[in-house]
């Protein structure tokens, strides 16, 4: 994997030195020497991950973080602040700035890479949903961005894995006003609950009594159900080869003990804010592969989805030597429903039809909107007699009740038209489409409410 790291840095020395390191980890790197140039260097999409010197003249690195995560466009870069003061007073600006790590002088090498690689994964995972959600704004969508960026990481329910009580307690007296924290001692237990899906983000004690912490780790990250589970880690400070083991493995952040509140409850929420905006770009491009797909009003797929669905169905059928029909299906006289009643009772109409359409239909069969008031359903397996059957039931389920158009209660009686066909020996869908038409056709002019099949 390669990617571009931005060195941010006053001290030219100091900026050669991480340039030399990251060079031959064969990574990317650019370089500022202030913040004005790393902001302008980010906003132009530069750079994957920053490494924000704190001490800069001018403007501060918690400044320049604080603006960089202020801004749509620059909020998913990782940055990590670098400084020479190793207080926990400034670890905790730097995170409340926004900062997804800290890093001090002399810089360990090992932390560096294993750090920066972390996090260049991280953010080549969010680019890809990027990408993606945004193209969902000009689908009319919400921007996720937007919505992310007020997200401020507090609230949710955490499970912290310890078996020292007195430590337990005292990370659950820490949390106590911020998040439900629960404790369990049992690794195996704590499997099963990562996977079930309950929890938003796990801290797991690396030193638990007789139990490698980091193969809890590895087997939350096997899982295709706790793949995303935010993972921080509590380690001694003798830990280090072992806390890089976890960050290779896919641990999201560690503290070492003894633990700062502060400092603990800033890791969380940059965890909870990272993984909730993440969630969200997920949500967001689900949502716009449905929208492509389905229709809105009704629920059901869209006609786009037929047409692209229908050819495979039916060459599928023609592999197997298996029957398939169609049946199309237009509501009559609707044009008088929004007429009398108004376009909105007309929806609810429509709504109701698509219900009881999918109520009488066996599940396998595809049931699509196709426009107006018009729907389809291609039903797999089926010979045209019994076709002729299920259309009789859809017919007679939709004339059965009278469908409700207003909230006070008042119904109308609704019917439909049904035309049908079976697939022939022409694999074409559209012959197939065009012979169930017709049949409808005669419907309408043979009287409505009424199914008619295709002759041939
Ligand atoms: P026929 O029995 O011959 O099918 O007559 P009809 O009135 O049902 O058919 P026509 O094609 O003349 O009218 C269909 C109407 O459906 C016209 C249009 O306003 C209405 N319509 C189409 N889409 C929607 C919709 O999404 N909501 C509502 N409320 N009405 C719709
Ligand atoms: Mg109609
Ligand atoms: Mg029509």
């Amino acid at each position: 994997m390669t990617a571009r790291i931005l060195v941010v840095d006053d001290v030219l020395p100091n900026l050669k030195l991480l340039e030399a390191r990251l060079t031959a980890e064969y990574f990317d790197v650019i370089t500022a020497t202030n913040g004005i140039e790393a902001l302008a260097a980010c906003r132009k999409d530069e750079c994957d991950v920053v490494l924000l010197d704190v001490m800069m003249p001018g403007m501060d690195g918690f400044e320049v973080c604080r603006r960089l995560k202020q801004d749509a466009s620059t909020a998913h870069i990782p940055v990590v602040m670098v400084t020479a003061l190793d207080q926990p007073a400034n670890r905790l600006k730097g995170l409340e700035a926004g900062a997804d790590d800290f890093l001090t002088k002399p810089i360990d090498e090992v932390a560096l890479i294993a750090r920066v690689r972390s996090l260049a994964r991280l953010k080549m995972v969010l680019d890809e949903l990027r990408t993606r959600a945004l193209t969902s704004v000009s689908l009319g969508m919400p921007d996720p961005l937007a919505l992310a960026l007020a997200e401020d990481g507090l609230g949710g329910r955490l499970l912290l894995v310890d078996d020292r009580a007195a430590s337990a307690d005292q990370i659950m007296f820490a949390l106590r006003d911020k998040y439900v924290v629960e404790v369990e001692s049992d690794p195996q237990e704590a499997l099963v609950l990562a996977i079930g899906g309950q929890y938003d983000l796990f801290i797991v004690s690396l030193t638990l009594r007789g139990f490698d912490a980091l193969r809890l780790c590895s087997q939350i990250r096997s899982f295709e159900r706790s793949r995303q589970l935010p993972l921080l880690c509590l380690a001694e400070v003798e830990d280090r080869p072992r806390v890089l083991r976890a960050l290779d493995i896919g641990v999201n952040d560690f503290l070492n003990r003894p633990i700062d509140r502060n400092e603990l409850i800033a890791r969380i929420r940059t965890q909870l804010r990272r993984k909730r905006y993440a969630d969200r770009l997920r949500d967001n491009v689900q949502a716009s592969i449905e929208l492509a797909v389905v229709d809105p009003l009704t629920g059901i797929n869209n006609r786009r989805y037929f047409e692209t669905h229908l050819g495979a169905l039916v060459s599928q059928a023609a592999d197997r030597g298996r029957p398939l029909s169609l049946m199309i299906l237009d509501i009559d006289y609707f044009k008088g429903v929004n007429d009398t009643y108004g376009h909105e009772a007309g929806d609810r109409v429509l709504k109701a039809v698509a219900e009881r359409v999918r109520k009488v239909i066996r599940v396998p069969d595809l049931v699509c909107r196709l426009g107006g008031e018009e729907f389809v359903i291609v039903m797999l397996d089926t010979a045209i007699e019994c076709a002729a059957k299920i259309a009789e039931r859809v017919r007679s389920e939709i004339e059965r009740d009278r469908f409700i158009v207003s909230d006070d209660g008042s119904r109308i009686a609704i019917t439909v038209s049904i035309g049908l066909a079976e697939r022939g020996h022409d694999v074409e869908p559209e012959g197939l489409f065009r012979r169930a038409d017709r049949a409808l056709y005669r419907s309408k002019t043979s009287g409505r409410n009424r199914v008619c099949a295709d002759a041939a």
